[in-house]
């Protein structure tokens, strides 16, 4: 059995290999995050049964790593050394901690669940418990989960991209339809793919923060999220060439009152949503559209996602989507545009 710790940095990933001492196997490896392909094909060509192993801060890869066959584990902070502010814990601290500790104290990632596999009842309790920091931030204009209910409007929003050939493809469905959208797009691929971010300024949509590396942003401290909103903000500005995104939205949704505390001090708005078909979890193209027929409202934000793995079906989804909405008389409108149902 072998263990390789994926990590990432402001460069992109690190792999590391050791066996079940601890001793390397392979020098560490960088990519860039245009390289994820020769990542994944770097670990399924070693020749033994293999461990791939994550923080909790590494969230945008793993789906598409258990695509391709790998066992992916998370390490949770309480095994782990701390984090550097910008940056996961080191491929080769991670490798050992699980040849250490063994891969009954990590969690098995599993595809329809995601990075978070094990943590849904904590995330759901940490959720609730930051209910009233959300209703004082949304009365005060910080916080949108949905705009008015009475204008005919919808927001469009697509997370964890760009990643093409998929955003390249959703992209051109809005074309054609000639409807805006929101991207919330995550720092370490705005920088490997700016060309998309181009795109998306160029075709009027807006473009919008959801952190550096997809954190579970209760295992942040203050320091290290601000970093993951700044970077990505920079990141952002530069890849397109526009300004520095204020719409920012939570992995995961994730958010405790701490976190929401933190998220009231920074520049960033924070977006949330009232529409999600679980597009990520691959239910297929006509569940994804039904979903969001069945639930749009006026001032709907619908939950989407062009990057994080296959997304074939959110495109595929998509054209019955803005049909079906256009039929029941929706107008699309990006985020930027909604009226706070509570402000007003
Ligand atoms: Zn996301």
């Amino acid at each position: 059995m072998l263990y390789a710790g994926v990590a990432w940095s402001a460069a992109g990933y690190e792999v590391e290999t050791v066996d079940g001492d601890g001793r390397r196997m392979t020098s560490p490896v960088s990519f860039d995050a245009r390289r994820t392909d020769e990542l994944i094909g770097h670990l399924r060509g070693m020749d033994h049964r293999l461990v791939t192993v994550v923080d909790s801060t590494n969230g945008i890869l793993d789906g598409r790593m258990m695509a391709a066959g790998l066992d992916v584990y998370r390490a949770d902070p309480h095994l782990l050394p701390p984090r550097p502010v910008f940056g996961s814990v080191g491929a080769g601290e991670l490798a050992r901690t699980a040849a250490r500790r063994g891969t009954a104290s990590l969690a098995r990632l599993e595809r329809g669940r995601g990075t978070q596999t094990g943590r849904e009842d904590l995330l759901a309790e940490w959720i609730a418990s930051a209910e009233t920091e959300l209703a004082a931030m949304t009365t005060a204009g910080l916080c949108l989960s949905h705009g008015r209910r009475d204008r005919r409007e919808v927001a469009l929003t697509f997370d964890d991209g760009p990643l093409p050939p998929y955003t390249g493809r959703i992209l051109d469905v809005l074309e054609r339809y000639g409807v805006p959208a929101t991207f919330f797009c995550v720092g370490m691929n705005a920088r490997a793919y700016g060309e998309e971010i181009v795109r998306m300024r160029e075709q009027g949509h807006g473009v919008a923060n959801h952190t550096w590396s997809h954190p579970f942003l209760p295992d942040l401290t203050r320091a290290q999220l601000v970093e993951q909103i700044d970077r990505t903000g920079e990141g952002i500005a530069e890849a397109g060439g526009g300004a520095v995104p204020t719409l920012f939205r939570p992995p995961y949704g994730s958010r405790t009152p701490e976190v929401m505390g933190w998220l009231a001090g920074t520049d960033a708005r924070t977006v949330l949503w009232d529409v999600a078909p679980d597009d990520w979890a691959m239910p297929g193209a006509d569940f994804i559209a039904t979903t969001i027929l069945d639930q749009a409202r006026p001032g709907s934000v619908v939950l989407l996602h062009d990057g994080g793995g296959d997304r074939s079906q959110t495109v595929d989804a998509l054209p019955a989507v803005i049909e079906g909405l256009l039929e029941r008389g929706f107008r699309f409108v990006l985020v930027d545009e909604m009226v706070p149902a509570a402000v007003v």
